[in-house]
């Protein structure tokens, strides 16, 4: 089957084709025919097409809606010349999956869309009014666009924490509100820590019942998972995004008395507050120069930039605890597992999240540590240290690809 994966954000739309079927999923052998990403839709957007592993081809084109980008991903996909194997026409796109970055407690699992999922995912926008109003455009535009019959399946990035118990789950406020109105932490990310503990489980060959084990994605957004026999049992985000790690753009967890603090001292709105917490904080609000660890760290290295070394440390430092904090909630790991763009990338933060962890016998190797480039999974620990420490490159994608062969031909899903 091909699958036309779509990741609609709210001025964003990224896809990819991927070939994929049972027999692929059982030899990990799917084919990624296709991707791209189209940035700043609603003005003159950035559009950046790739075919196979061929140059990418880059352009802009005024798009003003995520129906119109679609459109324009599906005008280049059937242009003759853009040639991706094995799609000759609409026909040859034989199912949609949608990211989907909301679920509540109502979607435990991928399923496949109809009115009444539609009408439960509308439910769902109270809940995460920044991102699934996105993801529900991509699907209106994908209905309009492939037509009617096409199967489209909904992946939820809460999905995957739907294992979490009530004591992780629950904030300590009256339990009325969560009666109510179901406040309580949702977790987010949860098909990148699903990729991740299925991936760790091949490494290390292990069974999912022996999978105890701490997944932190650090990319734009950031966060940790604890996951025991294969299951997540707490992480890091809450009931929206906004919680727990420092992250590119976003405080991560802060008291909430701030807000009230902030509005009453600057006079602002509770939605101007919340947009300083979302859009201006993290690593660029502590810097004061960019959400790009990259760019920081190029900053901390050649110009000793104060603010951009104090914001790296306290990234590391707040990783650091999160997995301190998980290693007590289960009573110990057997692996810690890193991945998304700076996870991957940057020895660096590898190494000081996990410095001065001799007490719990965590020491990388550094000869290992830098030689882990993205793309590639390895083991960064070094022979002596109790718990192993992976880098496994993330593949979000790919589970949404299967998950909707899994949901289009009713085959079971494994966690
Ligand atoms: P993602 O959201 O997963 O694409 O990750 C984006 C983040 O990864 C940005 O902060 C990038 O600066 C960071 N990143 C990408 N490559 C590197 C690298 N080589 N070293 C440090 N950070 C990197």
């Amino acid at each position: 089957m091909n699958v036309f994966v779509l990741n609609c954000g709210s001025s964003s739309l990224k896809f990819q084709i991927i070939e994929t079927d049972a027999d692929r999923i059982a030899t990990d052998s799917d084919k990624q025919l296709a991707k791209g990403l189209i940035e700043r839709i609603g003005s003159e957007a950035i559009v950046t097409f790739q075919v196979d592993d061929r140059p990418s081809l880059k352009h802009a084109a005024p798009l003003r809606d995520h129906k119109a980008a679609l459109a324009h991903v599906i005008e280049w996909v059937l242009n003759p010349e853009t040639k991706i194997p094995g799609i000759a026409g609409l026909d040859d796109i034989h199912a949609i999956g949608h990211r989907v970055v909301h679920g509540a407690e109502r979607f435990t699992g991928s399923l496949l869309i109809d009115k009444d999922v539609l009408n439960g995912l509308q439910e769902c926008v109270d809940l995460a009014p920044l991102h699934n109003p996105a993801n529900l455009k991509g699907i209106y535009a994908a209905t309009d666009l492939f037509g009617p019959k096409m199967p489209q399946v909904a992946v939820f990035d809460t999905a995957f924490h739907s294992t979490m118990p009530e004591t992780a789950y629950l904030y300590g406020i009256p339990y009325q509100l969560y009666r109510r109105f179901k406040i309580r932490k949702y977790g987010f990310h949860g098909t990148s820590h699903r990729f991740i503990a299925f991936r760790y489980r091949k490494l290390a060959n292990k069974t999912r019942e022996e999978t105890n084990i701490i997944t932190v994605h650090l990319g734009n957004g950031c966060s940790a998972c604890a996951i025991k026999e294969g299951r997540s049992v707490d992480t890091s985000m809450g009931m929206t995004p906004l919680e727990g790690l420092m992250m590119g753009t976003r405080s991560g967890d802060v008291d909430p008395t701030v807000i009230e603090f902030l509005m009453h001292k600057e006079g602002t709105s509770v939605e101007e507050v919340f947009s300083t917490l979302n859009k201006r904080s993290g690593l660029l609000g502590v810097s004061g120069l960019t959400n790009d660890m990259r760019d920081l760290q190029s900053e901390a290295e050649e110009h000793q930039d104060r603010r951009a070394i104090l914001a790296i440390d306290m990234f590391c430092y707040r990783v650091k605890k999160y997995i301190g904090s998980y290693i007590a909630a289960m009573n110990g790991t057997d692996a810690i597992c890193f991945a998304g763009g700076i996870g991957e990338n940057s020895p660096q933060i590898r190494q000081d999240i996990l410095s001065d962890l001799d007490w719990l016998g965590i020491s990388v190797d550094g000869k290992r540590n830098a030689e882990a480039i993205r793309g590639k999974e390895m083991l960064i620990s070094s022979d002596k240290s109790r718990v192993p420490v992976y880098v496994i490159p993330t593949n979000e994608e790919l589970i949404l690809a299967r998950d909707t062969v899994r949901a289009v031909k009713s085959l079971p899903f494994p966690c």
